[in-house]
């Protein structure tokens, strides 16, 4: 078998690289190590929920061509992402808004939030935050700092606030209004149906090999089942070090383990999704799958998420983008340039925290790279 492009990776940016590729007359191959599609959207239907398999998607984006290009996959819902985050009993609304402080200060109006947070601020006298936790201080203060986002944060990073990025912080907004809309974005929606649907129009009629690793085929030139394979150019969504055989060193990604419980209620925490910010509960937050569609089945799903570090054997869910890793990261983007007929792309090929629709807009800005305008 002789196809142009071999797609190491069967996840957003690939199904996206191969749709666009075979409008263009181009043959892939997609494959993936996982015995599914769809990478780390993929959906599964249990119970009649779609189970957000490896953690909650919500898609969320400000450009329209984005929202445009995704809806010919799929008919959006009107779902909006209002996370709850309890702090030991206490219980307050996300995005940090006019409910979360009205909630910490029993106060009424932006100008009485306002000057509390200018007083917290006042305390630190920070200037020009130099890492997260200054970020989040210099932001809202000391109290939703400490009840909100330090505890979280250091659990779901493993790592110290003071040694983490501002920008992990900076997606999330922060607001004067009573608006519990997580994202400032324009459209946002969860695909009626699942993720999964979405790759597999994006796949239809493209050759699709799950179960197959890409280091095997690369040595042995053929697939498991012994299927001779041949491709001029690859796209390689896969980890970037991993390619490069770690040469530099490995890079860092976070890691997550989901605890996924079917339970015989109806309805076990009224949400979509609860964050657990204080330190001492073990998970950083727990997802019941059927709100994120307004399920009505008698039975729910959730999954308790529980954040590691990433070793060989466990799935890589996020780069960690600090001083470090990026130096390292640019070390193997130099290699991947000289790659002549590789292309990387992706959360982990171009280790960055890429949401949805980024990496929508990536895979589209290197389709048009690679095929012209
Ligand atoms: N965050 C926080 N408290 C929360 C939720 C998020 O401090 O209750 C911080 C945390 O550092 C997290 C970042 O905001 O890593 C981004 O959160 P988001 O929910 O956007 O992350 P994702 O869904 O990609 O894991």
């Amino acid at each position: 078998m002789k196809y142009d492009y071999l797609v190491v990776g069967a996840g957003l940016f690939g199904a996206t690289f191969a749709y666009e590729a075979k409008k263009r007359g181009k043959s892939c191959l997609v494959i993936d190590k996982r015995d599914h599609i769809a990478g780390n959207v993929y959906t599964k239907e249990q119970a009649g929920i779609n189970v957000h398999v490896y953690g909650a998607h919500i898609f969320h984006t400000s450009d329209k061509k984005i929202w445009e290009y995704i809806n010919q996959f799929a008919e959006f819902n009107n779902y909006v992402n209002s996370p709850i985050a309890v702090y030991k009993d206490e219980l307050y609304n996300l995005p940090f808004n006019m409910n979360t402080f009205s909630k910490m200060w029993n106060i009424r109006t932006p100008d009485e939030a306002k000057e509390i947070i200018e007083k917290q601020k006042a305390e630190y006298k920070i200037d020009e935050p130099q890492n997260l936790e200054e970020h989040a201080l210099s932001l809202a203060g000391k109290d939703v700092y400490e009840k909100l986002i330090k505890g979280y944060t250091e659990k779901q990073w493993g790592r110290k606030c003071t040694e983490l990025p501002a920008f992990i912080i900076k997606r999330l907004p922060m607001r004067f209004t009573y608006d519990n809309n997580y994202f400032n974005d324009r459209f946002q929606g969860i695909p009626m149906g699942g993720y999964t649907k979405i790759v597999e129009k994006m796949l239809d009629g493209i050759d699709t090999k799950t179960g197959e690793d890409f280091f095997d085929i690369k040595k042995t030139g053929a697939l498991s089942d012994g299927t001779k394979v041949e491709y001029d150019r690859i796209l390689f969504t896969g980890q970037i070090d991993e390619y490069f055989d770690s040469k530099f060193g490995p890079l860092e990604y976070r890691s997550v383990r989901f605890e996924t419980e079917e339970l015989d209620t109806d309805n076990y925490q009224g949400n979509a999704v609860v964050n657990y910010t204080e330190r001492e509960v073990p998970y950083t937050r727990i997802i019941e799958h059927k709100h994120f569609e307004f399920g009505k089945q008698p039975k729910t799903i959730i999954s308790r998420e529980y954040s590691s570090e990433w070793k060989p054997g466990v799935e890589p869910y996020y780069p960690v983008n600090n001083d470090k890793n990026n130096a390292l990261y640019e070390k193997y983007a130099a290699e991947a340039a000289k790659e002549g007929n590789v292309i990387f792309g992706g959360r982990l090929g171009q280790y960055k925290y890429y949401d949805m629709d980024k990496v929508l807009m990536a895979a589209l800005e290197c389709v048009d790279e690679e095929f012209g305008k």
